[in-house]
């Protein structure tokens, strides 16, 4: 892969500093890597899980009114026909005859090649999804595709939820799971990948009521990310014009964020009308149509999609958590997560490996685990430890020293003030408890 100059500093210390703490690998590194493909590591697994965790907690938990599936990713070829993706999920592509560069026709302000300047071909129509085959037989009977979106998974399970679960308009079906997109332009590190992780919810109303529901899921999905600990100011909408609404879209809006390459789409909120569920109907004869008790009547319900991926809110977190200050004279760097979401809620140190301190921090150690995620580390001068922890963006350090031996209490460092309090060994898994809320 051709390695470009950067232009983007801070999202180069990200990406360095996610691979010194073990946050995100590039995919295959020791074989120079594969475009646009990262692996998760220690940390960065935690974090995903903690913001997929707090997803599924928001969406379906503290809800009556959605239900959760996990839908494979291989489906019938038919519901790719019949979702439009087969026709029309296409960008215009074109070649450079000069440098065989490749680009986007609509990523282009020129005729020219924007690397050597040379001519263009015309642009051909590239379908964005990825094609297996199913069975031993390689030809076009056995074509299956890996799926470009979750949604469809909900779609076709439909009334399989609906019937078991007893819901009635309005209820949504949740989902987080794995697509994939053969991107022709993937890039800003795990913005846009090409195997990627959505996590996307639909929500079924009555179409007389659709406006109602767009407008109840904008207002949950920002606040959402509050609650994540996003930086207010770096969230914005961005409603779709005419010329950008999807196929079966008739209003969108998108929540973005100001990373340092530019204001992007973080999440979508989509009113796909009854087009999905239409267009099953059609192509499979099966009738999904929803009987209303109180109507006494049969319809296609309306769908509010709300759309995001744990990869890019994974980005956003950890660009919004970043920073650099000054502490007497040295330069710190520290990842400030919510403390709900940080991939490590807390470490425990003995300041010195002798007098019986290490033993003392084991116990602490050993108690906490059973309810948090914690770390022991007696590697290195105390102040060292603490400054892993920050990058690691480890909310608590409480360190054991001297005056515990004498009367049960510890240091509790706070990662963003630095400030140090002493609390009693006995009230530590409380304490925790009580500032991770
Ligand atoms: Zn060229």
């Amino acid at each position: 892969m051709a390695k470009k100059k950067s232009v983007d500093p801070l999202m180069d210390k990200i990406v360095s500093l996610c691979k010194r703490r073990g946050f995100v690998f590039q995919s295959s590194e020791i074989y120079g890597g594969l475009g646009s493909c990262w692996d998760y590591g220690p940390l960065g697994v935690e974090l995903k899980n903690n913001i997929k965790r707090s997803w599924w907690e928001a969406m379906t938990h503290r809800r009556d009114d959605i239900e959760g599936v996990d839908a494979a990713i291989l489906m019938h070829p038919d519901v790719w026909v019949a979702s439009g993706h087969v026709e029309g999920f296409t960008d215009p592509l074109v070649d450079c005859k000069q440098c065989n560069h490749r680009f986007r026709a609509d990523d282009l302000n020129a005729d020219k090649c924007p690397d050597c300047g040379g001519e263009l071909t015309m642009p051909r129509m590239f379908n964005l999804m990825f094609k297996t085959f199913m069975g031993p037989v390689e030809d076009e009977s056995s074509v299956v595709y890996m799926r470009p979106e979750t949604a469809q998974g909900i779609y076709v399970n439909f009334h399989n939820v609906l019937q078991p679960s007893r819901q009635k308009l309005p209820f949504g079906i949740a989902q987080i799971g794995k697509a994939f997109r053969n991107e022709i332009t993937p890039g800003n590190f795990i913005f846009r990948t090409r195997e990627f992780e959505q996590m996307e919810m639909q929500y079924f109303v009555r179409p007389d009521e659709d406006q109602k529901w767009f407008d109840y899921w904008k207002e949950q999905r920002w606040d959402w990310y509050l609650e994540l600990g996003i930086k207010k100011e770096k969230l914005r909408w961005h409603e779709h014009g005419i010329d950008e609404l999807a196929h079966y879209a008739k209003t969108a809006f998108d929540i973005e964020y100001e990373f340092s390459f530019g204001w992007k789409e973080i999440e979508g909120i989509h009113n796909r009308t009854d087009f999905d569920l239409s267009k099953h109907a059609e192509k499979s004869g099966k009738d999904m149509r929803y009987f209303d008790q109180e109507k006494n009547e049969k319809y296609l319900p309306y769908i509010i999609e709300t759309s995001a991926g744990a990869d890019r809110t994974t980005l956003v977190v950890l660009a919004d958590a970043f920073h650099e200050e000054e502490v007497r004279g040295e330069q710190r760097t520290v990842l400030k997560f919510a403390p709900n979401i940080a991939p490590i809620n807390a470490a425990v140190f003995p300041l010195v490996k002798k007098e019986g301190m290490p033993e003392v921090a084991e116990k602490i150690y050993h108690d906490l685990k059973k309810h948090y995620k914690v770390l022991y580390d007696d590697g290195g001068a105390v102040g060292r430890r603490y400054r892993r922890m920050d990058e690691a963006g480890t909310p608590y350090c409480i360190t054991v020293d001297g005056q515990t031996l004498e009367d049960d209490t510890v240091t509790v460092r706070e990662r963003d003030s630095m400030e140090q309090t002493r609390h009693k060994i006995a009230e530590l898994v409380e304490l925790i408890g009580e500032r991770l809320k």
